[in-house]
């Protein structure tokens, strides 16, 4: 059969412009990393050919004694990794595990209290322009105005005002340690169930790096594909449930959201499950998290305000309101700079979602590429130097050219694949 290059040169000429994109740029997008070319090749596969409607076992087709294997082997490593006795593993993405857990847990138009997607939550959290937001009542809770913290007491006090019939734990930007214990004592007082989305969190929790919501939560779920370094995907957990709790789960995710798995991800699934199993893993994890400390401490050394004043994760939200900068035009200054970075909202923003001021900034990309300590130290002064020009009206584009021409050469000591690009 003909390569794709032959069959499509214009579609593998913008992956091979891709592939080259991720070599050459520096990525700091926290919900981003580079998965290994095991998890390519499963993913890859021909297990995308395969209907499998159902669970293990229990399908709705013929000839699914493989893709049963493989889905067994995900669902087995990833009750180990996580310490848990139940998972799905067939979620499409973050926001489909998302969509199960509304969907099976919560009647539309009930009570939910969730992290305000400004202040750090997920647009799955109930946000207006998202499902979980057209169908239930949202009551957010944020960050105190002055610690950047989560104010606990607060978040009691809202949840038995508005009696929610479920407290969401997780976030998609918040740079400290979740007190998952407090949250469950909070859902308790009021009868809540406890749902933590530990996506941006799950390797470090896998590593033992941040803590585990388990222990705590009804019910948890992921997207595979962030500090969990596996394919674009979800899963859902939990442990110590009734069989009946966790069958709703199942039956939320198929026939409730979904038809067919997607069975070449789902193996791949159980290809990143066995890597983060690894004692190399927790090495990993280990350093994602001192590496986004080494960025959050030169930013606050060069007088830049970092949300919460610090990070225990792998990422923090750099407040670019007292720079004069908006984190569009940051973002779009460091892009040309070859440093790959989103804007996001801080605390008490003055400007819309689509600029706001200021930029998230995350280290499990740049670690799995091999950077230390003093890689990251390094990036971090280049964006200082670049937002301190912008803020001063110098020579924003002789910085950013002097910068990218570092860039080039700190990514060329640091191949993302290499010759086992895909
Ligand atoms: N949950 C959280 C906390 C997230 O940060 C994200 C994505 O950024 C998601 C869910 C959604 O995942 P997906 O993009 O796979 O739907």
């Amino acid at each position: 059969a003909p390569s794709l290059t032959q069959s499509d040169p214009e579609l593998a000429a913008t992956i091979a412009a891709e592939n080259a994109r991720q070599e050459a740029h520096i990525e700091l997008i926290a919900s981003e990393n580079y998965c290994s070319p095991a998890v390519m090749e499963a993913q890859g596969s021909s297990l995308t050919n395969k209907y499998a409607e159902g669970y293990p076992g229990k399908r709705y087709y013929g000839g699914c004694e493989h893709v049963d294997v493989a889905e067994q082997l995900a669902i087995d490593r990833v009750k180990k990794l996580f310490d848990c006795d139940f998972a799905n593993v067939q979620p499409h993405s973050g926001a489909q595990a998302n969509a199960a857990i509304f969907l099976s847990l919560v009647a539309p138009g009930d009570t939910v209290m969730g992290m305000n997607l400004a202040q750090g939550g997920h647009l799955t959290h109930g946000n207006a322009a998202n499902f979980s937001g057209r169908h239930h009542k949202i009551v957010p809770y944020g960050l105190d105005p002055v610690t950047g913290l989560i104010n606990y007491d607060e978040m009691e006090r809202i949840a038995l005002e508005t009696k929610p019939k479920m407290l969401i734990g997780g976030f998609s930007a918040y740079s400290r340690v979740k007190d998952w214990k407090r949250m469950r004592e909070i859902a308790d007082k009021v009868g809540a169930l406890f749902w933590v989305d530990m996506a941006h969190v799950a390797g470090l929790v896998a590593a033992g790096e941040y803590p585990s919501p388990l222990p705590h939560a009804h019910v948890v779920t992921s997207t595979t594909h962030k500090t969990l370094r596996g394919p674009r995907g979800g899963i859902i957990l939990s442990k110590g449930q009734s069989e009946d709790f966790n069958k709703k789960l199942n039956s939320a995710v198929f026939p409730g959201i979904q038809g067919g798995p997607l069975m070449h991800v789902v193996a791949a699934k159980a290809v990143a499950f066995k890597e983060a199993l690894d004692p190399s893993f927790k090495t990993y994890q280990k350093q994602v998290v001192l590496n986004a400390r080494a960025m959050a401490k030169v930013f606050i050394e060069r007088g830049h305000k970092v949300v919460s004043g610090g990070t225990d994760d792998h990422l923090f939200l750099l407040d670019l309101i007292a720079k004069n900068v908006t984190g569009k035009d940051a973002e779009a200054a460091l892009g040309r700079a070859h440093i790959t970075v989103n804007k996001n909202s801080v605390p008490n923003d003055p400007k819309s979602p689509f600029v706001t001021s200021g930029l998230r900034l995350g280290s499990p990309a740049s670690t799995t590429r091999g950077f230390g300590e003093p890689e990251m130290a390094q990036v971090a002064g280049w964006i200082v130097e670049i937002v301190d020009a912008m803020s001063a009206a110098g020579d924003v584009e002789g910085v950013i050219g002097r910068v990218r021409g570092e860039v080039e050469k700190l990514c060329a000591r640091f191949p993302v694949y290499g010759k086992d690009r895909r």
